[in-house]
This record gives C-alpha cells, structure tokens and sequence, in this order.
C-alpha cells in the first residue's frame, strides 16, 4: 500500500505538484512521504515519517527545485517502520544515480539481494524498493536498455516511478498488479498511482501505462518500451476496487465508486435481511452502503461517526483510555438505539474492529446488528503489497462463517459472493489478482515471506 507520483514540467513548480498529487494519494500510506526532484539531473530529496501535511513545509518545499519531481506515501508491507524506509530511495549507483518510489512488493527480492551482494552492491535500506534503483544504478548500458533489464529481472508487484539523468521514468509489472496512469498539465507530463491525483493536480487522464511497460519522459518527448512482455489478461488486485483504491479514482477504465455502490446492491439480493437502518463502516463501507440501501430501500443512516483525523501516528492513549478503543475513531448517532441495523463494511481481516463494532453498536441500544461485507472472506496473506498479516491471524482463514459471526458477536453475518465481486468490477476474472480470497496466487509464493525477513535479528 503505497502511492506514487511523478512530474516533468520546465516551468512548473515540480515539487509543489508533487506534494499535491501525494495529498490526493495520503490514503495509500500514512507512514512516511517524500518528495525527490532533479534539477539538470542533480537529484535532492527530503522524506520523513509522517503525513504529507506533517513532512512538508513552505520552507522545505521551497528548497525543492528542479524541472522533475517524484513522490511517495508509504506504508510498509517489506521492511519495518523506520525512516531508511522512506521513499524515495536515492541509490548513488557505478552508472548512474536514481531516485525512485515504489508501490508493490517483489517476489524475488531474496534472489537480488544476493545477486547485487555478488556484484559487492550494498543496499542500505531493509525494502525491496531500493534494490529496484540499485539494479538501475549499477547497470553500464544506457538508460532505457538498464530500466529494461531490470523490469525483466524482478518478479511480484510492482508500480514505480523515477529519476534519473534528468528522465522521469514510469514503469509497471508485466501483470499489472498495482495501478499506475499518465495525465497532461498542458505540455507536461504527470504520472500517478490514481486517477485521483491527476484531478487534483488539473491533469487530464491520458492513460494507464501498459504491463510491462516503461515510459521515459524528457524534454524530447515520450519514449515507450515494453520491456517485459504483458502476462496474459493481467491481474489487477480486486482489494483496489474494494477497498484500497479511492472512490473518486478509475481503474481500468470502472469508476471505484460506482463499483463499490453495484457490491453493495448485489450483496443485498445475495443476503437480504429485514431491518431499520443501514450503517456504513465510514469511509470504506459507505459506498457499498448506499448500493445496499437503494436495492433493499431500507434507509441509509449515517449511525457511526468517524473521527478523521486519527492518523497513524497519534500518540498512544494510556491503558484506561487505549480501552475506549474503538472510540477515538467511531462514535455512534443516538438514533440507532432500538433498531435493527445493517452495518456494511468493504471487508474483515483481523476480525478485531468489526467486534468492537458490533459490541458499540448493541452498547448504544441497537436491537439488532447484522453485518454484510463487500468482499469474500479474506483468507491468505497477499505477498504483493498489502499488509494483510499472516494467515493465523485472518480471522477468516481458519473458522467457518458462523465462527466468525460467532466471534463478532453479530446477529448475522454474510458475505459477497466471489462472483458478485468479479462481477461488480466489470472486469474479467482473468484480469484481476484474487489470490488472497482463493488462495490462487498469481505468482511464485516467496519462500520466506514474512514482512520483516530482511531485518537484522
Ligand atoms: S493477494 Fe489480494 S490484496 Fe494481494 S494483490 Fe492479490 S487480490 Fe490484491
């Protein structure tokens, strides 16, 4: 889970876009962010943990010039939580220097760690991200030849952007996995994670870059090179349309919204439910929400108010507090005391909020809780950049529906169908990355695939 943005503009302040474009992508990490520029290729970067808003000022900003400018929201999947972690990584490299900022997670990274200590490279931070601009770095052919070979060298997901001898550089994986799109501010080039970015930048879409593509941006134009071939149809990750990506954003050409209102009415003829109000968990449920609300014409409530501000890096509530828990983000609207409630959510992982939920809910004098998620239950841990935990610590992995139902504390539980899913997104199944829901994973499944296996013990 991570978002990237990148901008070659003569005129424009790069740095300032960027920022902006990160702020449409805060969604995507909340960890840390970071801003790279390259000013007739002399690249500066500042990355810092933290929030956008919390990591830059109009002073540092200021500080960022140059004609290109990449960015990155993070949130780990490989690699732990500290500020070498940060992207964009700047890797000083035997041909060349890249700054680069990576969404996804790599397969293989075991195998190039090896390969880059063979070739006596060292790699100073604990992501994967940084062997990507390694390989780039200490590749002697030119600049597009060494971006091509290294495209072919990695396996797994991933969307990236870069600089290096004054070229931003796009690139995605030859399935596709994680989203990545180009837009035009007038003459010049943006490139993004989402669509979103793009509107809030005034960049038109353009659109997606291809699987397996590489796109180089420099004052001579664009140049395209399919560096790897496209994996058949692909397999864009379903949790994007369900969950990760934002409403207001477009993948592969389906408006995320709009996808998540057709879950929600489907959910509601696969498990419909008499009852007085449906509540979304907000923000993720809400779309789903009003989907299920039109198909079944109970009302939609707002019931559960969300406190937005709770970032991942408040301070810690003490004990007594920490037991509130939940409240520091949820509280709910007097009105759902004796109601039957329907509370809609776009998925279960731990299982641990959606209990506390329900537990508010019965607590605030809901006569009824019944929950109804968006997706299928989430049952393997997803090796391509979402942090969804390990297999025994989904709840779903090992216990029935009705465990879990049972262990929420519901009045009733259902999910949507796979197929439901698929459908909702209008996309074929043969386009789309299910694996956390099937357990058909795409790709060769790491040996060690624990998050944290390249920290020192
Ligand atoms: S395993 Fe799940 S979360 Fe990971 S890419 Fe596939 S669908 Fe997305």
């Amino acid at each position: 889970m991570c978002g990237v943005f990148g901008i070659r503009s003569p005129d424009r302040d790069v740095a300032r876009i960027a920022y902006f474009g990160l702020f449409a992508l805060q969604h995507r990490g909340q960890e840390s962010a970071g801003i790279a520029v390259s000013d007739r290729g002399r690249i500066t970067a500042l990355r810092e943990m933290g929030l956008v808003a919390q990591v830059f000022s109009e002073e540092k900003l200021r500080g960022l010039r140059g004609e290109l400018a990449i960015g990155h929201t993070r949130y780990s999947t490989t690699g732990s939580t500290h500020w070498a972690n940060a992207q964009p990584i700047v890797h000083n490299g035997r041909a060349r220097t890249v700054a680069l900022g990576h969404n996804g997670n790599l397969t293989n990274a075991a195998e190039l760690r090896e390969e880059l200590a063979e070739r006596g490279v060292r790699v100073h931070s604990t992501s994967d991200s940084e062997m990507i601009a390694a390989l780039i770095a200490h590749d002697d052919a030119p600049l597009e030849e060494a971006v091509a070979r290294t495209i072919a060298k990695l396996d797994g997901a991933f969307s990236c952007v870069a600089l290096a001898e004054n070229r931003l550089i796009a690139f995605r994986d030859p399935r596709g996995m994680r989203p990545l799109c180009l837009g035009r501010i007038g003459d010049d080039w943006v490139a993004a994670s989402e669509t979103c970015a793009l509107d809030l930048v005034g960049a038109d879409f353009v659109r997606e870059v291809n699987r397996g593509e590489a796109v180089l941006i420099d004052g001579d134009g664009v140049t395209s090179l399919q560096a790897a071939p496209a994996d058949g149809g692909g397999a864009l990750c379903i949790f994007e349309f369900f969950y990760l990506a934002r409403p207001d954003s477009r993948l592969a050409g389906v408006e995320v919204h709009s996808a998540r209102v057709r879950m929600g009415e489907r959910l509601a003829e696969e498990s419909p439910v008499e009852a007085d109000l449906v509540l979304p968990i907000p923000d993720s449920g809400t779309p789903a929400a009003i989907g299920f609300s039109r198909a079944t014409g109970i009302p939609f409530s707002e019931g559960l108010i969300k406190n937005r501000y709770v970032g991942r890096t408040f301070i810690q509530p003490e004990q007594g507090l920490r037991e509130q828990g939940i409240r520091l983000k949820f509280n709910p609207l007097a009105e759902v005391a004796g109601q039957r409630v329907v509370v809609i959510d776009d998925s279960i992982v731990h299982g641990n909020t959606t209990r506390q939920i329900v537990r508010m809910l019965f607590d605030a004098g809901a006569s009824e809780v019944h929950v109804r998620i968006s997706s299928p239950p989430v049952i393997g841990p997803c090796f391509y950049g979402i942090d969804l935990a390990d297999e025994d610590e989904l709840v779903a992995a090992r216990r029935s529906i009705e465990a879990v139902r049972s262990y929420i504390g519901a009045s009733s539980l259902h999910y949507l169908s796979l197929e439901g899913l698929t459908e909702a997104t209008r996309r074929p199944e043969s386009e789309l990355c299910r694996a956390c829901l099937t357990r058909d994973y795409p790709t060769r499944v790491p040996v060690e695939a624990a998050k944290l296996r390249f920290e020192p013990v």
